[in-house]
Formats: C-alpha cells, structure tokens, sequence
C-alpha cells in the first residue's frame, strides 16, 4: 500500500513482493505505484507544504519526538521485521533501531547548532541568518539499513519544515511501511510524508517529478543516474550517499586477537552488506603481518551463518536474495580466474537460499582486478611492503566511503590518515564505526560532498542572510555626486 495525502491507497502498476531471504518465504505483496500515484503523492507533498513550514519549530519537534516514542516503545517488533525482510541477525536489527531512536538527538542539535538563527551586529546593522527548507523532497532508500537510512534523511528533512515523498527500496516494502504507519500515530499532518512503493521505474518516475530535492542512499550506479536525470538543473538539491570499495590497512597492533575482532566486523558485519564495509584488507609486511592473516582465515572459518531467529544466535544471516548471492559467487570466481589465491572460500551454505560463507581472496598477485564494490562477504587481501605502498592501495579506486588503519604505532596512523581520500577514517576501529555525531559521507563515487549523519541539517535548508535595522536614517554624509532632494 501506497500512503498519500494521509490516506493508504493501492498502487496502479504491476504487483511486487518482498521475500524473507532466509526462508523464501512471501512477507509483503503490493502494486507498485505508477505514475499517477507519484504524482499525487508529490502534489499532496506540495500542498502541505506551506502549513508544514510555517509552524514553529517546536511544534514540529513535538511531533518527530511522538514518533521517536512510538519506536522506542516497539523497538522489539521494528528488530524483527528488519530481521526478517534484510535477513540480518537479530543482534544486528537492534543496533539498526537504537540508532533510529538516537537519530533526533543528534538531528535537533545540529539544526540549531547548523541551521539555527544567528544574529551579531556589524557596522551596516544586524547581521542575521536564517534558514528555510527546500520545498519538497523525495527520499531514496537502500535495503540494507531499511529503517535507519532513510530515516537519517527523514528527520532532519521534517524538522527543517520539508514535506516528503519516500520511495523505499523494493526489498523492503515492509519495513517502511511500518515506519510510515508509525508516522501517521505520531500525529505527522496528511501530505507531510508521503509513501510510494515500487521499484526502479517508480524511482525514475519520482526523480521526474517536480519536486525540489533527492536525499538518496544507495549504490554509485543508481545515484550516477539520478545525478543525469538532473543534469542541467542545478537549483535541486541531490544529495548521494553512494558505494564504496573501502580499504582496511593493518600494520601492527597490541593485540592480534583485537586486530582480528575489528577486521571481522569490518568486512562480515550485516553479511558484508554495509556500506562502509572493508572490501580490500592491505597487509603491511612485518613480524604481524602472517600471523594476523592466519588468524584472521581461522577466526572468519568459525563465524556462525544463519537465521535470525536461530539459537544459538549466528554472526550474519543470508545475503538480500538468490539473486545477490549467485553474483557474489560468480564475483569469487572472477577475482581466482584474474590471478587471485582463495584463502577461505565463499559456499553457498542452503540449497536454494542466499545463505554464504565468508570469503577471503588474496589478490596481491592477480591482474585487472575491477574497482568495484561487491555488497557481500567477499574480502579482498593485497600484501605490500610498505605503509607508503599501502597509502597507494588504498587510494587506488575511485570510490572513497571509509577506510581504517590498525596500528599501534600513532605516527603509522597520522601519516596514513593524512593522505587517504575518505570521508571516514578510523584509528584501530572497524570501518564500519560511525558515529551519529559526525558527518557521514564520502568522496569519489562515494557521494557528491552532501554529507549525511551530523551534517544532514545542511541540505535539508538553505540559508538567507538579512542586514537588519529597525529604522530608516540618512547618513551624516551622503555619497559624493548624491543630493536627496
Ligand atoms: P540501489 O541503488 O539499487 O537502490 C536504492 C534505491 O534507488 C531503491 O529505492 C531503488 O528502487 C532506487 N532506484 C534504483 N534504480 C533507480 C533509478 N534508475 N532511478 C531512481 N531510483 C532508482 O541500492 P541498494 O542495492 O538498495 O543498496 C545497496 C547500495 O547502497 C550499496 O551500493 C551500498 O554501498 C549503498 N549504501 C550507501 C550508504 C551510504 O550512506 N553511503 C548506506 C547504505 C547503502
């Protein structure tokens, strides 16, 4: 079901479903919306608008914090339906709906802190800046953080005074329909959020719209897209949130055992499906250097694949779909046909399911191997001789999301930190370590510098800069050649 203008309407295209990857089971069925939905739900947006954001700003923080509620208050039944539709361990689903419920914090404090009014004086009267929301915006979803992702965009876009239209990933339909069902509880004005359901022709069919902005999260290629369905229009506002092929460089540490925690939740959390996870591990040569390998192939041998729900509780579930899990597999083959060496092999675990083990495949020696991301289990080792080879390496791609460097030696770090291209870089922390409270965001194909996280407030208004006195006075002395008559 579609929900426009505050009301849930069926969709007019062709039918869809979302599968329970872990058992093949049907968990959602539903139209797509065409065109005419689309429209309407971009007119309802419209329409609401003017109302929306000429409220008082407290007044839409009463209604973002009734929904915030609302999610704490069923945070247990939001884990499962995210375990059930993604696949993800349950352990996993919770932390995806701690950080929906930690998502206002940080969104109200940095509309004030980044968007807010500011006033000092100046020699030609106050200076003041204010800030105005866009207009209205369409909100593009990824499947694999269903609730989270979009909602990152969501809150901050809402407490800025935008109406929306969201278009969720067609994985996921189930999820955002009940975070739209939770919205309109909390009190969220009709036309304010509106829900289209759909896949790919609904994206473009949103994209051509009138609407004022896309806050996107999702892969390079359908954000490469969407920047050329724009192109020559350079008033919308399109924030990417894009792919990445992200390196993780070790060189030494205190502790193998951390090191190997870290690289694990790096390359295998959420089945290797986070956008920030470690795709190219780049082994700097030393004493370490076999030992950690070693350990690593053992420690990634013994991670637990299964279903959510399954006791005891298992590391990662399925990949999204069949269809992902046969591209991973064929991914492997690819990189051994190039030169690469299988440390530890991706299977295909149940008949018929997505279910993989993780993979380590050493590529150091191997020949055109392709910069692309692949969204899975699959890790990529190179081996190199020095941390200036390992700078190289890891900057070697044209994507740049995170990337972290484990050593225990701080000038290591600086030195790397200091020349790599990403928009995270962490200290002994597993790529995927983001913080609500920092920006989150990369460069290259990664994003189009429109950070999410901490720094959502800025595309989510534009700012107006006034000179203000509160009367009218003629200077002592007039311009030269100036006579008022
Ligand atoms: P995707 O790009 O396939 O889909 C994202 C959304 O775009 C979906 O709603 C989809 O229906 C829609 N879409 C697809 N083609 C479209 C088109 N031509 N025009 C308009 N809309 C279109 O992404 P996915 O497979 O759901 O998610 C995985 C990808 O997302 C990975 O590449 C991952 O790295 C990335 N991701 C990035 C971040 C980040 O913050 N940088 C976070 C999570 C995921």
């Amino acid at each position: 079901m579609h929900y426009i203008n505050g009301l849930w309407v069926e969709g007019g295209s062709h039918g869809f479903t979302s599968l329970n990857p872990a058992t093949g089971a049907e968990l959602w069925k539903g139209k797509a919306a065409g065109t005419a939905e689309v429209q309407q739900a971009v007119a309802a947006a419209r329409a609401a608008f003017a109302a929306w954001s000429a409220r008082d700003y407290t007044e839409r923080l009463k209604i973002v914090s009734a929904f915030k509620a609302l999610i704490d208050a069923e945070k247990e039944a939001l884990a499962v339906l995210i375990a059930q539709e993604t696949g993800k361990a349950l352990w996993d689903a919770r932390s995806e709906v701690a950080a929906v419920v930690a998502k206002l914090t940080y969104a109200g404090e940095a509309y004030a802190e980044r968007t807010g009014t500011k006033s000092r004086p100046s020699p030609v009267g106050n200076a003041v800046v204010r800030h105005r929301p866009h207009g209205v915006m369409a909100i593009y979803g990824p499947y694999n953080f269903p609730a989270h992702l979009p909602n990152g965009h969501i809150m901050p876009a809402l407490l800025a005074g935008n109406t929306l239209v969201l278009k969720p990933s067609e994985q996921t339909p189930m999820v955002a329909e009940w975070m739209v069902k939770q919205w309109h509880k909390a009190g969220l004005p009709a036309g304010v959020l509106n829900l289209v359901q759909g896949e790919r022709d609904t994206g473009i069919a949103l994209a051509a719209t009138e609407i004022d902005g896309v806050l996107f999260t999702g892969s390079s290629a359908t954000g490469a897209a969407l920047h050329k369905q724009f192109a020559g229009r350079p008033e919308i506002i399109l924030a990417l949130e894009m792919g990445g092929n992200n390196p993780l460089i070790f060189h030494s540490a205190t502790d193998l055992r951390a090191a190997v925690h870290e690289t694990l939740l790096s390359a295998y959390v959420g089945t290797g499906q986070r956008c920030t996870c470690a795709r190219r591990l780049i082994v700097i040569d030393g004493p370490q250097a076999q030992p950690f390998i070693d350990q690593l192939v053992a420690s990634a041998a013994q991670l637990r694949v299964g279903a959510y729900d399954e006791e005891p509780s298992p590391f990662m579930g399925p990949v999204i779909s069949v269809k992902e899990s046969i591209r991973l597999l064929e991914a492997q083959k690819m990189l051994l046909s190039k030169g690469g060496r299988s440390l530890l092999e991706m299977r295909q675990l149940r008949d018929s399911l997505p279910f993989l083990s993780p993979a380590i495949v050493d590529v150091t020696d191997a020949s055109d191997v392709p910069d692309e991301e692949y969204f899975g289990p699959l890790l990529q080792l190179y081996r190199v001789k020095t941390p200036e080879e390992a700078l190289w390496r890891a900057n070697h791609t044209r994507y740049g999301l995170s990337a972290a460097i484990l050593t225990s030696e701080h000038a290591v770090f600086q030195q790397l930190s200091s020349g790599m291209r990403a928009g995270l870089v962490n200290w002994n922390r597993q790529t995927t370590g983001a913080s609500g409270a920092g920006p989150f965001g990369g460069i290259g194909l990664s994003g189009n510098h429109r950070p999410a996280g901490y720094y959502s407030a800025d595309y989510c208004a534009y700012p107006i800069a006034s000179v203000e006195v509160e009367s009218l006075t003629i200077p002592d002395q007039l311009p030269p050649g100036m006579v008022i008559a």
